[in-house]
């Protein structure tokens, strides 16, 4: 196979998006004439969008940053790479800016009219025909597949990740060790129950059940930082990753969410309220830490619903015993 041809076939054998990305970056840097090559991120923030890389090439390597976007020291806003935001303004396919012996090439990458990811090719001659047709060849290869990926790690019906995604993601984050200091920031994983769900089926159908469903969604969207992760994990039970926060940060975009729903006004079926169950990502397993957030929830069910508990206060409080033995229940 033609070097070219393998990298490709190479590239679609990721079924990670970072893997993805750094492998595409190595198939474009081995092009000629290639001086750098980036993947740029483009995020919310403060109602700014700004930019960070996040996989860049380094003496002929592809390495990748291990900062959040959201505290990136290199990040910078869209607006000062004035050929890029107007590309991005437009949904343009690409943009270009030419400096003595640099000439740069933005091709952002695509997803339901949103660009999340951009690619950055810096080469020392000017971009001839030939060039940019191989690139653009390299990257539709890529924007499809990556599109594929994204699909095949989303909920239908509303959008959001799907369970897959999040054991995939949880088992990669669960561990590290304990620290009961309230004021560290660390990660939380929060379990979401719409309260008498059941009720709004059997009063008004499955349709209408389904379009609360999208708009908890939305509401969940809206409510949590672009860098916590939001999941579908089944039926009418959502689960959230919150990255970064102390227990009092997690607390108070628990509680906010909370209030936001229950303020809500959903047509024709009216208010709906949601009970919440949260735990610090740092115990042992995925499977001990799932169990701990459900039996929070449950905990909130049992005494009225529309709440959140937080796992450690009800074991201190002698409301849950604390889990000493692993259980032999499969949640995976
Ligand atoms: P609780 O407050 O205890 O959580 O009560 P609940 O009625 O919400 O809980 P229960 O587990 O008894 O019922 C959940 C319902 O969610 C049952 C099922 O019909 C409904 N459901 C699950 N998935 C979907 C879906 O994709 N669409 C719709 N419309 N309903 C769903
Ligand atoms: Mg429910
Ligand atoms: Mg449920």
């Amino acid at each position: 196979m033609k070097p070219l041809l393998r990298n490709l076939a190479e590239m679609t054998a990721h079924r990670d998006h970072l893997r993805l990305e750094v492998s595409v970056l190595s198939t474009l840097l081995r092009l000629g004439h290639i001086v750098q090559v980036r993947a740029l991120e483009l995020f919310e923030q403060d109602g700014a969008t700004l930019l960070r890389p996040r996989s860049w090439s380094h003496n002929g390597l592809i390495v990748s940053s291990d900062h959040d976007a959201a505290s990136d020291p290199q990040r910078i806003p869209l607006s000062s790479e004035p050929e890029l935001a107007q590309c991005i303004a437009a949904a343009g396919e690409n943009a270009e800016r030419s400096t003595p012996r640099r000439y740069s090439l933005w091709l952002p990458v695509w997803h339901a009219g949103r660009a999340g990811t951009c690619l950055e090719i810096t080469q020392s001659r000017a971009f001839t025909r030939h060039h940019r047709d191989v690139i653009m060849g390299i990257f539709l290869v890529y924007q499809n597949y990556q599109n594929l990926l994204e699909y095949s790690e989303r909920d239908a019906l509303t959008g959001l990740l799907n369970r897959k995604t999040f054991e995939e993601q949880l088992t990669r984050l669960a561990g590290g060790a304990p620290d009961d200091d309230p004021d560290t920031p660390r990660q939380w994983l929060a379990v979401i129950d719409i309260d008498h769900f059941k009720q709004v089926n059997d009063r008004f159908g499955h349709l209408f059940g389904d379009e609360v469903l999208i708009l908890v969604a939305n509401v969940l969207r809206s409510q949590f930082k672009s860098q916590d992760r939001i999941f579908r994990f089944g039926g009418e039970e959502f689960v959230v990753l919150l990255r970064s926060a102390t227990l009092a940060q997690a607390r108070q975009a628990l509680e906010r969410m909370r209030t936001a729903l229950q303020a809500y006004a959903f047509p024709q079926v009216g208010q709906i309220t949601v009970s919440i169950g949260f735990v610090a990502l740092h115990l042992t397993s995925p499977v001990e830490i799932l169990g701990c957030a459900d039996q929070a929830l449950y905990h909130a069910k049992e005494t009225g619903r529309n709440k959140i508990c937080f796992y450690d206060d009800l074991v201190h409080s002698g409301a849950l015993q604390a889990k000493v033995a692993h259980d032999d229940v499969e949640l995976f």
